[in-house]
This record gives C-alpha cells, sequence and structure tokens, in this order.
C-alpha cells in the first residue's frame, strides 16, 4: 500500500485544533414549547363584557326571591320546602301546569306597550328532598312580537304554596281564581302554549 493513503490521514490529524465555539449558548433562553402559539383566531380585544342581551331569547323564568313568599304560606300548615334551583322536567316527582297573574311591559324599549294577564302559564314542579320550583313562561307582545317577561302579583305564591300542600296531603281550598278573563287566551302569544305547558290550551 502506498504511504500516501495514511498522509492525508496524518495531516489531517495534526491539523486538528480545538474547535472554536461557532454556536455560543444562547443567551436567553428559548421558549419552552409548552406554550404554542395560539392556532386559532386571536380574541378580538374589542369585545366587551356582554351586559345586555347576548343570550338567546329566554322564553321562561324561575324566581328564587319569590320563595319567602312562598314559604309564609307553607308555613301556615307547617309545611317546609327549599327551592330547587335546577329546573328540570326529567328528576321532578311530579308537575302541574297552571295559571297565575301578572303585568307585563313590552321589553322592545322602542315598544310601549303594558298589558295584564290572568292566564300566564306556570309548570309547578317538585323534586325529593321536599324541593321544588316553578317555571313562568313569558308572553309576547301583540304589537311587536317581542317576548316579555311578567311582572309577577302575589298569585304566584297563592297558586305554588296550594299545589305544594296538596301533593303534601294537606286539606286546603282552592285559591280564586277568577274566571273572568281579558278576551280569549292567545296561543301564538303565549310561551307556555308553544312548550306544550299551558292549561288554557
Ligand atoms: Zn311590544
Ligand atoms: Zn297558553
Amino acid at each position: 500500500m502506498p504511504p500516501r493513503n495514511r498522509k492525508p490521514t496524518k495531516k489531517q490529524k495534526l491539523s486538528t485544533k480545538p474547535e472554536p465555539r461557532t454556536n455560543p449558548e444562547p443567551r436567553t433562553n428559548p421558549e419552552p414549547s409548552t406554550k404554542p402559539e395560539p392556532s386559532t383566531k386571536p380574541k378580538p380585544i374589542t369585545k366587551p363584557k356582554p351586559t345586555t342581551k347576548p343570550k338567546p331569547t329566554k322564553n321562561w323564568s324561575i324566581y328564587p326571591s319569590l320563595h319567602n313568599d312562598v314559604s309564609n304560606l307553607l308555613d301556615e300548615d307547617n309545611l317546609f320546602f327549599s327551592f330547587y334551583e335546577k329546573d328540570d322536567e326529567y328528576s321532578c316527582l311530579d308537575y302541574y301546569d297552571t295559571n297565575i297573574m301578572g303585568q307585563f311591559t313590552c321589553s322592545n324599549p322602542a315598544c310601549p306597550a303594558i298589558w295584564t294577564s290572568k292566564q300566564i302559564a306556570i309548570t309547578i314542579r317538585e323534586y325529593s328532598d321536599s324541593r321544588y320550583n316553578a317555571r313562568v313562561y313569558y308572553q309576547s307582545c301583540k304589537r311587536c312580537q317581542t317576548t316579555s317577561e311578567p311582572q309577577l302579583d302575589h298569585s304566584y305564591a297563592e297558586r305554588v304554596a296550594y299545589r305544594l300542600k296538596k301533593w303534601a296531603g294537606v286539606q286546603v281550598e282552592r285559591p280564586p281564581y277568577s274566571q273572568q278573563s281579558n278576551g280569549p287566551h292567545r296561543k301564538d302569544l303565549c310561551e307556555g302554549c308553544k312548550e306544550g305547558h299551558c292549561s288554557n290550551m
């Protein structure tokens, strides 16, 4: 074998110098990869907290604030129920559709309509452990069709307490139902009718 084969090898070896550090340590640590760039659309910073009406139009409400009125009526017969904040048609033990009275102010600010109703649909529900709630259905304005929430009167507590007493087996007098109504029940304006929970259907 000619020695020249070895030569370059030797030369290479000889010329080997310590490699200069061409790659200095980066001074700052790169971001660890645990924080990926948001791949989706960035959040618009101009979006304000929704305050007015972002939710889909409600067509009923429950009224925990009226529980005290109901409680006071139940007290007369030494009954105690607590208000169940979760309105659940599947876990309830019993339910009853009836009507209460109240007043509506059209929720459309541009519409001045105000009306009273003696046929506001309400579904009273009883749950285990002496709990109850009651869903009150909205009505739509006949002028502008805007769905509006009622302001309830004392008939709410009367009817709810009456039903809970009945379910508890208490002998009670039926609360006064005003039979004379103000006109025929407008199913097209009643959210209770639309949900199949109106006793006027
Ligand atoms: Zn209106
Ligand atoms: Zn109805």
